[in-house]
């Protein structure tokens, strides 16, 4: 059986693990900054690259490498390269990809920070940015201009849990001659492997679900040799570098990412089914539901609908929406209130004034995120305890 052929459970626990001569079973974690060399002949092929090798660890680093390696064997890429954060890896993927003067086709509903870098940062370096609807795959097609080099897309979306359907955007790149890129963050490889629905790069918050206990920064960018040299490129002079020491957090963390996910997503899906039948409850997204719009589309990409459950608050007399939301928020003694996800411990955030707070009112209300919108990343406590946290809704 070679490495391919193992189930991807399989895969999380053992692919990419080497070791060193001491024959530890626990992969090690160098916390060195660079590496010897036997001779002068030796340094000067390392850094000639006739000879393969550790050198220092701004781009080269065992624990960085087994992390690399695991995270592509499970998203089943040639290439990996660990960033210092996903934001980080978003950068360093169009560094390397753009030029000034060319374009991007976005999603609306991505990350709030991965538009700030678009719009606020990189135009000013001569990208542009259109912004389209991440389900309507005309408005890609539409917005494609002689410039464009990338569609980026996150799927499910944040918060709303909108999804995209993968191939038809990787067909309409590619015959423009664009990449399609892949915020895979919600789903992660457990849930879902956006390479092999055609899309052309994957970007990893290493933050949210690899590491899974909420302790580490960190990133990944994903795709082909060809793809990844130049992204690699960029991160060996730019110094976007994943520490050695979160790597290993994250290697521990992928080693339980099938279990992890597939506990997540009962619980979600369970919360969900709840949070339907809740009088003070106007609406639930969540890609597991049937009343989901895109619930069929999920079920074929995705193996499950995920851990993240947005829902919109309903107010009572004298309320606002915000006042409602904020209620059911401040009433909650378990769940933590915290915009990061991808945790053990569950997390509530009112997206409109807190990760959405930076656009405006009205792109917020184009976007449907509503003030009565509430977003739980579902943990691994027990759902029973996580329902009674929330019982103000019943
Ligand atoms: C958190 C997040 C990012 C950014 O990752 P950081 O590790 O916080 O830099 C990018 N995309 C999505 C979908 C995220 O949730």
């Amino acid at each position: 059986m070679t490495k391919n052929q193992y189930h991807p459970e399989t895969l999380s626990v053992r692919a990419g693990s080497e070791m060193t001569a001491y024959g530890e079973n626990s992969e090690a974690l160098f916390l060195n900054s660079s590496f010897r060399f036997n001779s002068a002949a030796q340094a000067a092929a390392r850094f000639g690259g006739t000879e393969p090798g550790n050198i220092y660890s701004r781009f080269t680093n065992p624990t960085v490498t087994m992390f690399q390696n695991k995270l592509a064997a499970l998203e089943g890429a040639e290439q990996c390269v660990a960033t210092s954060t996903g934001m980080s890896a978003i950068l360093a993927c169009v560094m390397a990809l753009c030029n000034a003067g060319d374009h991007i086709v976005a999603s609306r509903s991505i990350f709030g920070t991965s538009v700030q870098l678009f719009s606020n940062i990189l135009k000013r370096w001569g990208l542009e940015v259109t912004y389209v609807s991440l389900t309507n795959p005309a408005e890609w097609q539409a917005a494609i201009t002689p410039k464009t080099k990338l569609f980026f897309a996150e799927t499910p979306s944040n918060p709303l849990t909108e999804v995209c359907d993968i191939r038809a955007l990787a067909d309409i790149a590619h015959k423009a001659g664009a990449h399609l890129v892949v915020d895979n963050c919600f789903c992660t490889p457990a849930i879902q492997r956006p390479l092999e629905l055609g899309a052309d790069i994957i970007i990893h918050s290493a933050t949210k679900y690899i590491d899974g206990q909420g302790r580490c920064l960190g990133g990944a960018v994903l795709g082909s040799k060809a793809l990844m040299e130049p992204v690699y490129g960029f991160l060996r002079t730019a110094g976007v570098t994943m520490s050695a020491f979160n790597a290993w957090v994250f290697l521990k963390g992928l080693e339980t990412l099938h279990v992890r996910m597939e506990a997540h997503a009962k619980r979600a899906l369970e919360l969900a089914t709840w949070l339907e039948a809740q009088p003070q409850v106007a609406r639930v997204y969540y890609p597991g539901l049937a009343s989901h719009p895109q619930h069929v589309l999920a079920m074929k990409q995705q193996l499950s609908g995920g851990g993240i459950v947005s829902f919109e608050v309903k107010a009572k007399a004298g309320q606002t929406q915000q006042e409602a939301a904020w209620a059911l928020i401040d009433a909650t003694k378990l769940i933590s209130i915290t915009a990061n996800l991808g945790d053990a411990k569950s997390t509530i955030t009112h997206p409109a004034t807190t990760t959405h707070s930076r656009i405006t009112a009205e792109a917020r209300t184009e976007a449907g995120i509503t003030d009565g919108l509430v977003r739980i990343a579902v943990g691994l406590e027990h759902v029973e305890d996580l329902k009674a946290d929330l019982a103000i809704l019943g």
